[in-house]
């Protein structure tokens, strides 16, 4: 969460599946969960209420949130709960997991290896297989897609 304060918004990769939702009725606009929230993803907003035109609520920005949940537990008066997101979020395993994932979602899987010597060993190869074999079915076919590989789709075949 600090990298992320620093270094601006992470790749949706690192969020959880879920999202905060406000319940605008109740929402007194405290600012509690702007406070808390160790991204900057909640701001307060006019809560469009013709009878008290200084009212404000919570906003949440979904591309920032990482779904940490944070906010919920501080909200006082009920006003925040968690969804989840439309798109369910695969969270990476390890350092392999998380690059290839990444690279999937990017669409530079070719890229990825092409650009990096390393990754063309063997070992680094089988690794990056290996990731894409345990992947669900809609990131292989992205990722059979991308590499253009008769040999990754045999291997999806089986
Ligand atoms: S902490 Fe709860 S009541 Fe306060 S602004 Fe946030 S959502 Fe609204
Ligand atoms: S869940 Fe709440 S506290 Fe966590 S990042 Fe999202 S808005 Fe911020």
């Amino acid at each position: 969460m600090i990298a992320a304060q620093r270094f601006g918004s992470l790749h949706p990769i690192h969020t959880t599946n879920f999202l905060p939702v406000v319940a605008a009725p109740t929402c007194t606009g405290c600012g509690r969960c702007v406070s808390v929230c160790p991204v900057g993803a909640i701001s307060l907003v006019s809560a469009q209420d013709p009878r008290h035109r200084k009212r404000k609520r919570a906003q949440v920005d979904e591309d920032t949130c990482l779904g940490c949940g944070v906010c919920v537990t501080a909200c006082q008066h009920a006003s925040l709960s968690l969804k989840e997101r439309p798109a369910r979020v695969i969270t990476p395993l390890n350092s392999a997991h998380r690059i290839v994932l990444m690279a999937i979602e990017r669409g530079t899987l070719q890229n990825l290896i092409a650009d990096n010597q390393a990754l063309r060993s063997h070992r680094a190869m089988a690794a990056i297989l290996g990731v894409i074999l345990k992947l669900p079915p809609i990131k292989q076919a992205l990722a059979s897609r991308q590499l253009r590989s008769r040999y990754l789709e045999r291997l999806l075949a089986r």
